[in-house]
């Protein structure tokens, strides 16, 4: 299946995702983590991508569209894919939906995870996370089991994103409500839209996740 996950940031788009897209043997494609990537190597994409994550501001939707047309094409994305941080504007969705119309192959369901503000600016400050494997932790609902390093890479100490300072994360839940929050109406007008709330257990999360996508995890 191809799958969108929607959400604001610290919503629980990462945790959700990979969860799912592991344990159905699909890619998760994070648009964040490649960016992050591209900025740790250096490359073209990372020089023009760090200023503007930075300061919570969005990638051009050129740049965006074009590295998700690519990586959806990779070989493990063959059986399916979560898409997280992707699509963030109204452009951005049309463009997936042309990309995966010519492949004959559109996309099958589109689900937007919610929660209020105050919880996501709480989790954004207590989360950090594995540089080695992504994996993020957080500090007070989900900590590491010693607190510093990675479970899975015990020698890696955790670090918190540059971007969940205060003030970016009070700029990225104004960029997520002005470009990214219309993209929910705009599934929900053509009734491709199927809404999770993601406050409470993470496992329960995770169930309501499971429903929606339609998988019982089989
Ligand atoms: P995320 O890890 O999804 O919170 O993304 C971190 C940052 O990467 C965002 O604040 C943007 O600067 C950039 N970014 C990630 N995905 C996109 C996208 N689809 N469009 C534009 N910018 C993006």
């Amino acid at each position: 299946m191809q799958v969108v996950l929607l959400g604001p940031p610290g919503v629980g788009k990462g945790t959700q995702g990979r969860r799912l897209a592991s344990d159905r043997g699909w890619a998760l494609i994070s648009t964040g983590d490649i960016l992050r990537d591209a900025i740790a190597k250096g490359s073209p994409l990372g020089m023009e991508a760090r200023k503007l994550m930075d300061q919570g501001m969005l990638v051009p939707d050129p740049v965006m569209i074009g590295l998700v047309r690519e990586r959806t094409l990779e070989p493990d994305a063959r059986e399916g894919f979560v898409l997280d941080g992707f699509p963030r504007t109204v452009p951005q969705a049309d463009a997936l939906d042309a990309i995966l119309q010519d492949r004959g192959r559109p996309l099958d369901v589109v689900v937007a995870l919610t929660a209020p503000d105050g919880e996501l600016v709480r989790r954004l400050s207590a989360r950090w996370e594995c540089p080695v494997c992504r994996r993020v932790y957080n500090a007070l609902s989900a900590p590491s089991r010693d607190g510093r390093h990675c479970d899975d890479h015990p020698e890696t100490e955790l670090r918190q994103r540059v971007d969940d300072t205060a003030e970016t994360v009070r700029r990225r839940l104004e960029v997520y409500r002005e470009q990214t929050a219309p993209l929910a109406d705009h599934y929900r007008t053509q009734g491709r839209l199927r809404e999770v709330n993601g406050t409470g257990p993470q496992d329960h999360v995770y169930g309501a996740l499971m429903a929606a996508v339609g998988t019982n995890g089989h």
